[in-house]
């Protein structure tokens, strides 16, 4: 979004800008604010500047150009912000994790009930985030095992006697498996045998 002053280079310019939550082009704009409030779009677009000069869209609801809202409520923060007290970095976490702690149960419903709505949505940004960000992942994890050999052989270990039922009733059944495949292979080896015997048979 480049807006460029108007008094000094005499035009707006808007490149890649989207309005609304759906997020509308310029060209997507209806020119006339009705049809705009009909459409429910947040914004329409006449192509005549304000009265500041500002050529943007206007908001279907209030009164200004989406630049002299801006500059409205930019002054308006400015203005009107309460004067933060500086806080550290370690006091600012302290905060969050008294808040936290005070919440806890009201915010692990709160994630528990987000996850059980969005079982979709979360697996797919987890997906995602593991994409973006599997070599950082996969590197972080064999440094982080690296350095925590015993940790990592212990949760090995209670992993392991948690499923050992299960770890040895696959190994028997991956060992079965084999088994079969080498005696079908064996089998296979034999008709092979068999046949070449044959052939060599029929053609003295
Ligand atoms: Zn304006």
């Amino acid at each position: 979004m480049v807006f460029v002053n108007l008094k000094k280079d005499g035009i707006f310019k808007m490149a890649d800008k989207t309005y609304g939550p759906e997020n509308l082009t310029i060209e997507q704009l209806h020119s006339n604010p009705a049809a705009a409030r009909a459409a429910m779009h947040l914004h329409y677009f006449t192509g005549k500047p304000c009265k500041w000069g500002h050529v943007v869209p206007r908001r279907t609801k209030g009164w200004a150009c989406v630049e002299c809202n801006r500059i409205y409520h930019n002054n308006f923060y400015a203005t009107h912000k309460k004067p933060r007290r500086n806080i550290t970095k370690e006091e600012r976490n302290a905060r969050i994790r008294a808040r936290y702690k005070a919440n806890r149960e009201k915010y692990l419903l709160k994630d528990k009930k987000y996850r059980e709505a969005n079982p979709d949505q979360i697996k797919a940004t987890r997906q995602r985030y593991w994409e973006k960000n599997k070599e950082k992942i996969t590197q972080r994890k064999k440094e982080w095992n690296k350095g925590n050999r015993e940790r990592v052989n212990a949760i090995a270990r209670a992993s392991y006697l948690r499923n050992k039922e299960k770890i040895l009733k696959r190994a028997k059944e991956k060992r079965r498996k084999n088994k079969e495949k080498k005696k079908e292979l064996k089998k296979l080896l034999l008709i092979q045998l068999l046949v070449q015997g044959y052939e060599e048979k029929n053609q003295h």
